[in-house]
């Protein structure tokens, strides 16, 4: 009924337009736009998707929260009487900034070159924007019954914490993530999980259920202002340096949440999980280093086996002969379901004693949800039946979404963008990465699974 090859083909088209709007955040003219004026850049984006959406008889419009910061909201209607309550493809329409110097390719050309779509935006998350577009359009085309509303939802301003997109939205309006009835939705579909990983000899999807808590912390320093020709060990260079290698030195056993004991078990790494539930934490890492090579698959498995503290931001002193009186490092905090957020601000207060003052910026709980809900199930069987070799799995990633802000309404939302990868494509090293790009190839595998997950759920 669908031509998934002809699909596939608009739906590259639809990438490679996106690509080419520098829907960069924060927007203005920045290093990251690549000379590019970004502004507004969000609202094309959402236009673009509005437009799509309405030459093909959906309804859609774009709502900003603030100036140039559209979301794109559309909606194919419920056609029983009686509908349950709605699924909603969520994305966001935002990118990271570039540096330029470092791109092979023009990082907004969206060059297409043997069989590779070359862009910033490329795996998050304009390959999924334009896989649900693609998708609205062929249950629109393909015209069945739908037993529940389908929300299309591209916002602004994921990539700096959803202030002008998903939070907005959730506690403005959250009647557009309901129906009619005013009922919340069922489920979300959105990025980052869905991909495949090659694990020795295993291709595991990544079914996103589960994402780390966040809490981005601030550590000040004090000390007292004076000459730098007589040192002084009241100087917060000192003391800043000080806290900041405590925090970084301090061990981070590790706790691992059934999701993820799951995950490795099926990945063939049981071995290093029994190791870190007995504490051994140098033979569980000397475990993984030696079943997985790739060392940054191997990072991104370590960080969801512990809380993570990581200083990423140092600042302090201004001028060579002056002893600095303030300094401030910023820390990005991830912690894993089951961690209490105050406590763990508070052991590392104590690990950093007086040196600095710890106090937490900005935080989002962990959030977690069924792995055996229906629609889950929906997306194992999709994924094997297109896949038979493949190894569909629930797991945990370690950054956060806009899953978090859909979880103030209660609405799970798991990460599904499908795509099969060669083994030798560094995806995870694409996102926010250097070089950008997706295969074709990943989306015509893509596009069919996760249409038919949506359909299966939409019209049973
Ligand atoms: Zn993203």
């Amino acid at each position: 009924m669908i031509d998934w090859n002809l699909a596939t083909d608009e739906c590259v088209a639809h990438l490679r337009a996106l690509i080419r709007i520098p829907s960069v955040n924060p927007p203005g003219v920045a290093d990251g736009a690549a000379d590019q004026d970004s502004t507004g850049g969000e609202t094309a984006a959402a236009t673009y998707c509005a437009d799509v959406l309405r030459a093909n008889g959906i309804d859609a419009q774009v709502l900003e929260a603030a100036p140039g910061r559209g979301s794109c909201f559309a909606r194919l209607p419920a056609t029983v009487a009686d509908p349950e309550p709605p699924l909603i493809l969520l994305s966001h329409v935002d990118v990271v900034p570039v540096d330029v110097e470092s791109w092979t390719r023009d990082p907004f050309g969206a060059e297409l070159i043997d069989g590779v779509i070359w862009g910033r935006g490329a795996v998050d998350m304009k390959d999924m924007v334009a896989m649900e577009l693609s998708v609205m359009l062929a249950l629109q085309r393909t015209g069945g019954e739908r037993r529940r509303d389908v929300i299309f939802a591209a916002l602004a301003d994921e990539e700096a914490g959803g202030v002008y997109g998903a939070l907005h939205w959730v506690r403005e309006r959250p009647d557009l993530f309901g129906d009619a009835t005013g009922r919340l939705a069922a489920a979300a579909l959105n990025e980052v999980g869905g991909y495949s990983m090659t694990v020795g000899d295993r291709r595991a999807y990544a079914i996103q259920v589960a994402e780390k808590g966040i809490i981005w912390t601030r550590m000040r320093a004090t000390g007292t202002p004076s000459h730098g020709s007589m040192p002084s060990p009241d100087n917060a260079a000192i003391k800043l340096a000080r806290a900041v290698s405590r925090l970084a030195e301090a061990p981070r056993p590790s706790r691992v949440i059934p999701v993820v004991r799951s995950f490795f078990t099926a990945l063939g790494l049981a071995a290093v999980v029994e190791r870190a539930e007995r504490g051994d934490e140098e033979g569980s890492r000397a475990m993984l280093a030696e079943l997985v090579p790739d060392p940054v698959l191997r990072r991104s498995l370590d960080a969801m086996l512990r809380d993570t503290v990581t200083p990423n931001v140092i600042r302090v002193g201004k001028k060579v002969n002056v002893v600095p009186g303030v300094g401030e490092a910023e820390i990005d905090v991830r912690t894993l379901p089951g961690t209490d957020q105050h406590a763990f601000l508070a052991d590392l207060q104590a690990i950093v004693g007086d040196d600095a003052r710890v106090e937490s910026v900005h935080t989002m709980p962990p959030v977690e949800w069924a792995a055996d809900a229906e629609i889950v199930q929906l997306m194992q069987q999709a994924l094997l039946s297109a896949d038979p070799d493949g190894l569909p799995l629930p797991m945990m990633i370690t950054p956060g979404t806009d899953a978090k802000a859909m979880a103030l309404l209660g609405i799970p939302t798991y990460g599904f963008a499908p795509l099969r990868l060669e083994a030798d494509v560094p995806f995870l090293s694409l996102f926010h990465g250097n070089d950008e790009r997706v295969p074709v190839s990943a989306l015509r595998f893509g596009l069919p699974v996760l249409h038919e997950v949506v359909s299966r759920f939409v019209e049973g």
